[in-house]
């Protein structure tokens, strides 16, 4: 599937990466502290609105509104940008959106350019495009310069650097910014500072920002972009010319659909009442702010995971990562393993999804990285039903396999057991030999194929006695 992002090729598949990420202490106690904590703050933000189920009522309602009518918004939205003087541009994949981004930015004639953190252009490799094309992007949230230092990977939708502790940060700090002070602690506040004068400079002498978007207004054509540190802030108005890469998605018709949004989001993901800095900006004004504005209207799979009725639900997403912190698949693997940009429970309805039916291997196991607990909807600000979307998604991969996989001879061969009484009561009696296998009434490794179950799941023992033998003993 040349040209379409989101995943990082070559990484194992989940149920492989999963056991990777298990077998590390120290990243699942990181992962346990943060999540736990999000998820108890988030719960009391949310506790204080008495109408937040008629809010995410009306979140699902407008995203449902625009999805259902995406073309005539874009439209609208296309119109009002280029009227308040700027540039549109449409990609159809990440190859198209990294040749345009390069291409703007070679016009600036610049060889670096800051950045707003913003899943998009993670989603489309944009950092490596531009590398590739000889320009440096400089990631300007703080948690994204860590991963970015530490040529690591990000691990959360929000908190990419999740998996890192304090101590971890600062020994990234010291080896990759010359300027930091030798004896800099692990205080918090010491490690912002730090990456806050590192900083500076670069968005001093930046031309070129580049940024994603939260949403964008289609009545008037403004750009929104929420944020916590306002380093995005510095992005949006310091350089000459801002370039914004959206998901077609983003899309929301007006101003009063805004208003919804920026009460879902911040307590979804931050915890926070309202979030620190809320950028907006409509083209370009003379003498305030960037002289040049462009953008990139990504599609990279969304009109193809339009098409499916069930699934299409996941293009509501406002990218909150509430359905991260609660995962219990999430605490305990973390974002890696997903082999995502966008880890956890949405990681694993929209990934498949973007890439389309010729996903690679990795990308097929995600559907099932869920114990379909059901938390993920509970939380969702806009109610995406990701359960229902996992189990579409597996439900089609199981069409779509061979009827000749071991799933389909083994479901092949149940079937035949199950339908005559007298196979089913002789298929017990042998499945009773079973317990021999057993430890403390869990049969944790079976040989092929049952160890294609038992190799990320156990499996109950079978019980002394059936039910049918426990019938004929007490009645017959
Ligand atoms: S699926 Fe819902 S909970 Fe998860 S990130 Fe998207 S909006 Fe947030």
């Amino acid at each position: 599937m040349a040209g379409r992002g989101v995943t990082w090729l070559g990484t194992p598949t989940f149920p492989k990466a999963a056991r990777t990420a298990l077998a590390d202490p120290q990243l699942r106690a990181n992962l346990r502290n943060a999540t736990t904590t999000i998820r108890g703050k988030r719960a009391d933000a949310v506790a204080e609105l008495p109408d937040w189920e008629p809010l995410r009522r009306a979140g699902e309602a407008i995203k449902d509104q625009v999805l259902g009518d995406l073309d005539t918004y874009l439209e609208r939205l296309e119109a009002a940008v280029t009227a308040r003087g700027g540039i549109v541009h449409w990609a159809r994949d990440a190859d198209e959106a990294n040749e345009i981004v390069l291409r703007l930015t070679r016009e600036a004639g610049a060889e670096e350019v800051v950045k707003v953190k913003s899943m998009a252009t993670a989603e489309i490799g944009l950092n490596e495009a531009l590398a590739e094309g000889g320009v440096r992007a400089v990631e300007t949230d703080l948690a994204e310069l860590i991963v970015q230092l530490g040529e690591d990977r990000p691990s959360h939708i929000l908190v990419p650097a999740i998996h890192r502790n304090r101590a971890e940060i600062r020994e990234i700090f010291r080896r990759e910014m010359p300027d930091v002070p030798e004896d800099i602690t692990d205080e918090p506040k010491e490690l912002a500072e730090a990456a806050r004068r590192h900083l500076r400079q670069k968005f001093l002498t930046a031309k070129v920002a580049v940024s994603g978007a939260n949403f964008a207004v289609a009545d008037s054509g403004s750009i929104v972009v929420v944020e916590s540190e306002g380093n995005g802030r510095m992005c949006l108005t310091l350089p000459e010319t801002l370039i914004t890469v959206m998901g077609i998605e983003k899309v929301v018709p007006t101003w009063s659909d805004l208003e919804v949004f920026l009460q879902l989001l911040p307590r979804s993901s931050t915890a926070e009442r309202m979030n620190p800095y809320t950028s907006i900006w409509t083209g370009v004004t003379p003498g305030d702010g960037p002289k040049n504005f462009h953008l990139v209207l990504l599609d990279n799979g969304r009109t193809d995971t339009l098409a499916d009725e069930v699934g299409r639900q996941a293009l509501r997403c406002i990218r909150c990562s509430a359905c991260l912190n609660v995962c219990p698949v999430y605490e305990r693997t973390g974002g890696a393993a997903y082999g995502s940009v966008y880890p956890g429970p949405i990681g694993a309805i929209l990934t498949p999804q973007l890439l389309g039916e010729d996903v690679d291997k990795q990308a097929r196991s995600l559907p099932y990285a869920s114990s379909l607990c059901g938390a993920c909807f509970e939380v969702c600000p806009v109610r995406i039903d990701i359960p229902e979307v996992l189990v579409h998604l597996r439900a089609q991969a199981v069409e779509a396999k061979n009827k000749t996989s071991p799933e389909a001879v083994a479901m092949s061969a149940l079937a035949w057991a199950m339908g005559d009484a007298r196979r089913w009561a002789a298929t017990q009696r042998i499945a009773g030999i079973g317990r021999l296998l057993s430890r403390g009434g869990r049969i944790s490794s079976l040989p092929w194929p049952g160890s294609k179950w038992t190799s990320s799941r156990d499996l109950p023992a079978p019980p002394k006695e059936t039910f049918r033998a426990w019938w004929r003993r007490t009645r017959g």
